[in-house]
């Protein structure tokens, strides 16, 4: 068992030299405080009782007195314990002679994760003994007083990182799941993330930190929002979705760089990568463009970024849209590896194949593959049942195995139509190699696009499941997705429009004409930023033309600009041109540590459901309780309290 003495690391780590922003401003009162603080390891047992924290003794403390609080890992054989702090282990050796029994009986009747302090000198261990898996395997402590601080009782899980237990259990119990080195790693290097951003933002590019409002009023279109009741009869505020109305009134309020650590509110139910409470790093800027938000933010991530990873590597490449769509069907590709889409219509032009043939006949009609590298190999025929069954249930689409290069006894029938000249220009086009497996689809674009991006990440994971690593995990692959449209067709009603990023965000400069004529085609100022396939950021360039905004959400969105009326009239007022962007921080954070899920990098989740199953919230309220804010509960008749 060891538990690295990892903080101290982790604090060098983010600890860099300035010098590596992309686009420093050097102050140089600024340059001369940042420059000496950043250095600073910080002083983890100032104003305490401890001397030091169990994981930072060494060699170099031999001789010394000290002073230990933490936890109990582990006992053995009554002759020694492992104690544990946030910074690390440490060996205690409990004492055996006559004079010290009081001592000896509190370190071994304590149970295990009782809280203790301990005194003694530190000593080498004995050679042959010392531990070099653990970074404080060099020494242990000879101890002379030892306090109980307080007992443990039984506990619902053992806290070792390496047992096994439910996200129900921890989350019941996230006190003690915290005490996990996992948790303390993602939590201290969380807060370590947010410290050198605020230093960015703040120190080296002069932003302004603002609080905006958690008790708002409803935003048109976007997300879900929660209602809070007040006192008034059927009046109610909203929970934000995010600050974005607040932002843009404070660039006409002059405060032209503004950010905020911002905690935003969705009510979109269960998800598993999305908390109805969530983080984001959200900015605003006057004066600015698209390219001068994304060159800020790949300073700040470049700056913030953890050392003990690759570093970034700015400028990110930008990709539109539609060629994301097009090449990996999804406007947040996974660009670590390849199996893009390959538009064959051209090969299928003349087949005999029917519903190629079908396909190619309609107006939009194409055919697309992917190509599965060694597919042939780590592909079972029940993957491949289950890839169409897929295909056929979400998508309505066929899916065509192919073997290019094999003659698998599994080709499909089908697939024997396809001619010896078509065989060779898919070889050509799609770059198959002998074990690779292309995978097949006809129709419209957008929906033979979304289909093999769908699949590409499917076969993606089984073949890594299968062995094959297709996926460096220690690459961070950054992504700006730009020129999305303006517009996307309803979802419930596809005749009618709805904003692709929300209501406030400007089109495209030469697009501007086509809002009178053909909306649809409008593309706008929109930025994403994906990382691995995830989208961690998205911004835009706002719009800060009253009558154009009007125009937008009155004529073209359907919604009620009375809403808005403090933000139409603000515009009116001197509103300077703007733009900003908010990243996701729990997603950010999830990626950067490898988490399996984002409710690993924040202390107090929220369960699958939305529930906080340590305090059981939400919880009812009694009646008498609901009477000044005018509301009562009617419960569904199949109403049952469910346990998460
Ligand atoms: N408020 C937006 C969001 O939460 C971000 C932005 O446009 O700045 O997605």
């Amino acid at each position: 068992m060891y538990f690295p003495s990892w903080l101290s690391q982790l604090y060098r780590g983010l600890s860099r030299p300035i010098r590596r922003t992309t686009q420093p401003i050097w102050g140089s009162l600024y340059r001369s405080l940042l420059q000496s603080s950043q250095r600073r390891i910080p002083e983890f047992s100032s104003f305490v009782v401890r001397t030091n924290t169990c994981g930072e003794l060494r060699s170099s403390h031999l001789g010394q007195e000290v002073t230990l609080c933490g936890w109990i890992q582990y006992r053995r054989q009554n002759t020694f314990l492992v104690l544990r702090d946030f910074d690390g282990l440490v060996q205690v050796i409990i004492p055996q002679d006559e004079s010290a029994a009081s001592v000896k009986k509190i370190l071994c009747d304590a149970p295990v994760e009782s809280v203790v302090q301990v005194s003694g000198t530190v000593i080498s261990r004995p050679a042959g003994q010392e531990n070099p898996k653990m970074p404080t395997g060099e020494i242990e402590i000879k101890v002379k007083t030892a306090e109980l601080l307080n007992a443990c009782k039984k506990l619902p899980f053992e806290i070792k990182d390496f047992v096994k237990k439910t996200e129900a259990l921890r989350l019941q119990y996230r006190y003690l799941d915290l005490r996990s080195f996992q948790m303390q790693y993602n939590l201290r290097l969380r807060s370590q993330m947010v410290m050198k951003m605020r230093e960015y933002l703040c120190n080296l590019h002069g932003f302004v930190d603002i609080e905006t409002p958690t008790l708002f009023k409803r935003t048109p279109g976007g997300a879900k929002e929660f209602l809070v009741p007040s006192r008034e009869p059927g009046k109610f505020y909203s929970l934000p979705q995010s600050p974005q109305q607040f932002k843009q009134l404070l660039m006409v309020g002059g405060l032209d760089r503004y950010f905020q650590v911002a905690r935003c509110y969705r009510d979109e139910g269960s998800r598993p990568d999305r908390q109805p409470e969530f983080t984001q790093i959200d900015i605003e800027m006057s004066f600015v463009d698209q390219t001068g938000i994304q060159s800020l933010i790949e300073g700040l991530l470049q700056y913030s970024w953890p050392n003990d990873k690759d570093p970034v590597v700015v400028p990110f490449p930008t990709m539109t849209f539609a060629e994301a769509l097009a090449t990996y069907g999804t406007d947040k590709p996974d660009t670590r590896f390849g199996m893009k889409i390959i538009d064959i219509s051209d090969v299928f032009r003349n087949t005999e194949i029917g519903f190629l043939q079908d396909a190619l006949s309609k107006p939009h009609g194409t055919v697309k593959a992917i190509c599965i590298p060694e597919g042939a190999k780590y592909l079972k025929r029940k993957d491949i049942e289950s890839i169409r069954k897929f295909a056929a249930d979400h998508f309505n689409q066929e899916i065509l195995p192919v073997f290019l290069n094999t003659n698998r006894n599994w080709n499909s029938p089908v697939a024997n139509f396809i001619m010896e000249s078509q065989r060779l220009e898919l070889i050509r086009l799609m770059e198959t190699q002998e074990e690779d497996m292309v995978l097949l689809t006809a129709g419209e674009h957008n929906k033979a696009c979304s289909l093999l991006g769908k699949l590409r990440l499917e076969c993606a994971d089984l073949l890594e499941t299968r062995g094959v690593v297709l996926r460096d995990p220690t690459l961070f692959s950054f992504l700006w997705v730009v020129d999305f449209p303006l517009f996307l067709p309803k979802e419930e009603n596809p005749r009618e429009l709805e904003s692709a990023h929300h209501p406030f965000t400007a089109p495209h400069p030469s697009d501007i004409h086509l809002l009178y004529t053909e909306p649809k085609k409008a593309r706008s100022q929109h930025y994403d930023l994906v990382l691995n396939g995830n989208e961690i950021g998205g911004g835009s360039i706002r719009i800060h033309n009253a009558e154009l905004q009007r125009y937008i959400l009155a004529t073209l969105l359907k919604e009620d600009v009375k809403m808005l009326s403090h933000l139409l009239q603000a515009l009116d007022y001197g509103a300077p041109p703007h733009g900003g962007i908010a990243l996701g921080l729990d997603r950010l954070i999830c990626l950067v540590t490898g988490s399996p899920s984002i409710r690993d990098v924040i202390a107090f989740p929220k369960s699958f459901r939305g529930h906080d199953l340590m305090s059981n919230t939400p919880d009812s309220v009694p009646p008498e309780e609901l009477k000044p804010y005018h509301i009562q509960v009617s419960r569904p008749t199949d109403f049952k309290v469910s346990a998460h």
